[in-house]
């Protein structure tokens, strides 16, 4: 031990982080912050390691392009990584490009922020059928992820979304809304004529339980009105409160406040019906799906559900009672899951590394020294973006405690980890290069016209999407 404590003492601290999304950035700028703060001599080095050829993970790959906002915390984690203390180290694959022991060899401490980016399985007949989807996937194509394919079959009328949480808003939105109201976003000139061609008449997102147990949050919800030509239709069948939705209701500002807007749209829509959309957007409740039915060819031709009751607890059960919509798409949007990582125990049933506090665990539940991890990875994937820092002081909390007994790296030299990408030959990007790459893409922005009839609008950015052309703009 003597030995491990006075290596970590003589040195920087040499700290890996893999993934640079939200988690991974806020993990590093909490570590840099901490070094120097608690012991005046403590110092720390840090590589942020990512997959992909950018940085911002989740955001870039993973929030809606029509959500500027959250897009907005780019800004903000733009800053940490921009202050140079942390070096950036992207299009490099854990467990394929480097190993464990690769990382054990060159650091004191791994932090594993991987986020979670696969679709929740839904185990119904048919949900392995053409033109079933996961919502995670279709996230990843509007978002020019480059490891999908550019084209996205969008030949349906009517399309059931799955789910009553914010990714299927997102899903449903990108699906129901028209795309030019998308052009002053950073889409991918490619997804936009996608969504253009696609002949979409109606939307149905179906929740399982009541309108007080939807997983929406209410701004999310909110903006559902805001979209051009689009009705939002509601069936009254579907507004049920049990004692737990009351409950709910009084104590829960959130709920309240989305339940209000629920029944409003309810009322409204009853009220005025001259001026109809092109597009609706309809939102079930109680309906559980059962089966994905087959057209006769292999095919979505539409969907079963069981009608649900709430059973008092907010909870729902079966009523006996099924009902079928006729539809030639299915997304389901029922949550995300985590990803196995090489090397490390991994918990499928929850999709997270099993972990105690950020601490990584072996298989007889004991921490593996010098590993830990954060965010998705770490606890699940929910909650809003923000609440991924709790997370990151709690993990490296617990490896600030750790520090004097860390194993020590056999080369902690910052360049020993890039002599071995260059021998490996793997095209890794920089920090300058990301730069570049965010660089060209503000200029394809500012460079694009619109069609005719929209040529006033401004663009900020448009993405690059596949990865060799990311790779070879961030090289130089
Ligand atoms: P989520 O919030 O956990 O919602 C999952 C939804 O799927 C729930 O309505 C759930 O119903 C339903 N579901 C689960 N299993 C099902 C099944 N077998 N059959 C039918 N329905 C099923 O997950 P998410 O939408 O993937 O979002 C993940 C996190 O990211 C959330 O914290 C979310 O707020 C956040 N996010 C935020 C934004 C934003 O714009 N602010 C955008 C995207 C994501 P039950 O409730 O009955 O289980």
């Amino acid at each position: 031990m003597s030995n491990h404590s006075e290596t970590a003492a003589n040195r920087p601290l040499r700290v890996a982080i893999v993934g640079a999304g939200p988690a991974g950035v806020y993990a590093a700028d909490i570590l840099t912050k901490s070094s120097g703060v608690k012991d005046g001599d403590f110092q720390v080095s840090i590589d942020l390691f990512e997959a992909y050829p950018a940085p911002y993970g989740l955001i870039r790959y993973g929030v809606a392009p029509d959500h500027p906002r959250i897009k907005g915390i780019v800004n903000a984690l733009h800053k940490v990584l921009d202050r140079g203390d942390i070096r950036f180290l992207g299009n490099v694959t854990y467990g394929r490009d480097l190993t464990l022991h690769d990382f054990r060899a060159f650091y004191d401490a791994v932090i594993f922020s991987t986020g979670a980016i696969k679709d929740a399985d839904l185990d119904v007949p048919g949900i392995h059928l053409r033109g079933s989807f996961g919502g995670a996937d279709f996230v990843s194509w509007y978002d020019g992820h480059p490891d999908v394919p550019r084209e996205w079959p969008l030949e349906a009328k009517e399309i059931a979304v799955i789910g009553n949480g914010n990714v299927a808003l997102d899903v449903a939105r990108m699906l129901v809304k028209h795309p030019e109201e998308l052009l002053t976003t950073e889409i991918p000139d490619n997804v936009y004529q996608g969504l253009k061609a696609s002949p979409v008449t109606d939307v149905h997102v179906f929740g399982r339980r009541g309108p007080a147990q939807v997983k929406f949050t209410p701004l999310e919800l909110r903006e559902l009105s805001h979209m051009n030509d689009v009705d939002i239709v509601l069936y009254p069948e579907d507004f049920e409160f049990d004692d737990a939705s009351d409950e709910a209701i009084r104590t829960n500002n959130q709920v309240k406040t989305m339940v209000n807007t629920l029944t409003n749209w309810l009322v409204e829509e009853h009220a005025e019906s001259d001026n109809p959309s092109s597009r609706r957007l309809h939102l079930h409740f109680l309906h559980s799906p059962v089966e994905v039915l087959d057209d006769g060819t292999g095919t979505v031709g539409g969907i079963k559900f069981e009608r649900m009751q709430l059973d008092g607890t907010g909870n729902a059960k079966g009523t006996g009672e099924y009902v079928e919509y006729p539809v030639q798409a299915v997304y389901r949007a029922i949550g995300y899951h985590g990803s196995a990582l090489d090397e490390l125990e991994y918990d499928a049933k929850r999709g997270v590394i099993p972990n105690e506090g950020g601490r990584v665990l072996d298989a007889d539940g004991s921490p593996v020294p010098g590993i830990y991890t954060t965010g998705w990875i770490k606890r699940g994937p929910v909650g809003l973006i923000g609440h991924t820092k709790g997370d990151a002081l709690e993990t490296i909390g617990f490896l600030l405690e750790d520090r004097l007994n860390l194993p020590p790296a056999t080369n902690p030299d910052p360049q020993a980890i890039i002599d071995l990408l260059e021998e490996r030959g793997i095209e890794y990007t920089t920090w300058e290069g990301w730069n570049k790459l965010d660089a060209h893409e503000a200029g394809l922005g500012a460079a694009w016209t619109g069609p005719e009839g929209l040529d006033h609008m401004v663009r900020e950015r448009i993405k690059v999407v596949p990865r060799e052309e990311m790779i070879r703009i961030s090289r130089g």
